[in-house]
C-alpha cells in the first residue's frame, strides 16, 4: 500500500489520469485529504464509490497511530508519539500560545549528526521520513485543533532529524502544506532548522520559497564546533554564514541563529562577543536556548544570571536576541526526549 501523502496534486493527478479518470478528480481527491482531513476514501462522497474502492486497495492516508498525548495545559504545550507503519516512531509537539498554534515536527526518525547535547542525537539514526510521514504530523494536530474550531498557524522543522540531510523529502511536505488545495499554510509560517548544512541552505535559497531560516550555531568558534556538532568539521563556520547571507539575498528574510547555552562551555562574555562579531551587520537574530536536559546527556543549563549576561553582550552590540527557554520540558517534549525515554525504558 502506497502514502497517498507522498503525492503532490501533479502526482495525483497523474496516477488518476492513469487509472482512466478526468484530471480534475486530482483536486477533489487532494482537498478530501490534505483540507477536510479525511482518513479514510468512502469518505470522499463526490467520487464514484468504484473509485473510492480502488483507491482504498491502492492508498493508504496518514497512516500513524498516534500513542498517548502528553499534555501540559498551563504551558499549553502537547506531544505525541507517532507509530509508522514499520514500528518506528516519531514525535510531534503542538505548542499553543496567544493566538499562535505551532506545531513542532520531526524529518528523520534519529539524526545522523550525533550533537553532544541532543537527546536524538545520542540515540542514532534510523531512516529518513517519506515527504507524507512529515506532513502527516501537522495534519494530525490540525484535525485535533479543527475539532475545537481552530487551526494549525505555524510549522517548525525542530523536532527529531536534520532536514537538510532528507531535503526532498522535507520540501515536497512543505510544498504540499502550502498548497491552496490544502491546508493552505503560507511559506513565511514554515521555520526550518538546519545544523548547518552548507549545501542544503543554498538549495533552499534558489527554491522561491519565502521560508524562514533557522542555524543551529552553538558556538563562535570553529574548534568549539566541532566538539558539539560532528557535522561542523565539514562546514567551517565562515561557509554556513556565507550561505546564510546568500539565503537572505535571495529571500530577504532574517536569519534565525540557535545557540544553545551550555554551562561552562560556550556560555563566557567572550563567547557572547565573539559570537556578535560574526553576526554584526547582517540581517540576523539569535535565539538562545538554555539547555534543556536529558538523562545521559553530559551538560548542565547555565544559572539565570549567566544566560541574562549572555544576552546582554549581544544586545549591547547591536544584535536582536531572544531567550527560549524551551518549552514542554515537563512533558520531555525538548528535542529527541520522548522517544529517547520510550527506548530506556524499553530497553531497561
Ligand atoms: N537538526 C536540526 C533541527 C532539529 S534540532 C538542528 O539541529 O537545527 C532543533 C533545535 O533543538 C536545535 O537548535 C538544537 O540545537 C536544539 N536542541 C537539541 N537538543 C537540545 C537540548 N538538549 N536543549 C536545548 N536545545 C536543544
Ligand atoms: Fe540532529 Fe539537530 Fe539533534 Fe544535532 S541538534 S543531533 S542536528 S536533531
Amino acid at each position: 500500500m502506497r502514502e497517498l501523502l507522498d503525492l503532490t496534486p501533479a502526482e495525483l493527478r497523474e496516477h488518476l489520469v492513469s487509472m482512466g479518470e478526468p484530471p480534475y478528480r486530482a483536486r477533489q481527491v487532494f482537498e478530501w485529504a490534505w483540507k477536510h482531513l479525511v482518513r479514510d476514501f468512502s469518505a470522499m462522497t463526490n467520487l464514484p464509490v468504484s473509485l473510492r474502492e480502488q483507491l482504498s486497495r491502492e492508498f493508504v492516508i496518514g497512516a500513524a497511530t498516534p500513542g498517548a498525548t502528553l499534555m501540559d495545559a498551563e504551558e499549553g504545550t502537547e506531544k505525541v508519539l507517532l507509530t509508522l507503519r514499520d514500528g518506528e516512531a516519531i514525535e510531534t509537539v503542538l505548542m499553543r500560545e496567544d493566538d499562535r498554534r505551532t506545531v513542532c515536527i520531526s524529518t528523520q526518525v534519529g539524526c545522523p549528526i550525533g550533537c553532544a547535547f541532543c537527546a536524538t542525537g545520542r540515540t542514532g539514526f534510523r531512516r529518513d521520513l517519506s515527504p507524507g510521514e512529515i506532513a502527516l504530523q501537522v495534519l494530525f494536530f490540525a484535525a485535533k485543533l479543527k475539532a475545537e474550531g481552530q487551526r494549525v498557524t505555524h510549522v517548525v522543522l525542530m523536532g527529531m532529524g536534520e532536514p537538510f540531510l532528507n531535503y526532498d523529502a522535507t520540501l515536497k511536505a512543505i510544498r504540499n502544506l502550502n498548497h491552496p488545495w490544502g491546508l493552505n499554510l503560507g511559506a513565511r509560517r514554515f521555520t526550518v532548522s538546519t545544523v548547518g548544512i552548507v549545501p542544503g541552505i543554498l538549495r533552499l535559497a534558489e527554491e522561491g520559497l519565502q521560508l524562514n531560516l533557522a542555524i543551529s550555531l552553538h558556538a563562535p568558534w570553529d574548534d568549539l564546533r566541532a566538539e558539539l556538532v560532528p557535522a561542523a568539521r565539514k562546514y567551517p563556520i565562515a561557509d554556513v554564514l556565507a550561505a546564510a547571507e546568500e539565503y537572505v539575498r535571495a529571500t530577504k528574510r532574517r536569519v534565525t541563529y540557535e545557540y544553545v547555552l551550555l554551562s561552562g562551555v560556550n556560555d563566557s562574555p567572550a563567547a557572547a562577543r565573539a559570537l556578535a562579531g560574526l553576526l554584526r551587520g547582517r540581517l540576523a537574530h539569535v535565539n538562545l536556548i538554555p539547555f534543556n536536559p536529558a538523562p545521559g546527556l553530559p551538560f548542565k543549563r547555565p544559572p539565570l544570571r549567566r544566560v541574562e549576561a549572555f544576552k546582554r553582550e549581544l544586545l549591547r552590540r547591536g544584535i536582536d536576541v531572544t531567550v527560549r527557554y524551551s518549552r514542554g520540558v515537563r512533558i520531555q517534549a525538548g528535542c529527541g526526549q520522548l522517544r529517547a525515554a520510550r527506548l530506556g525504558a524499553t530497553s531497561g
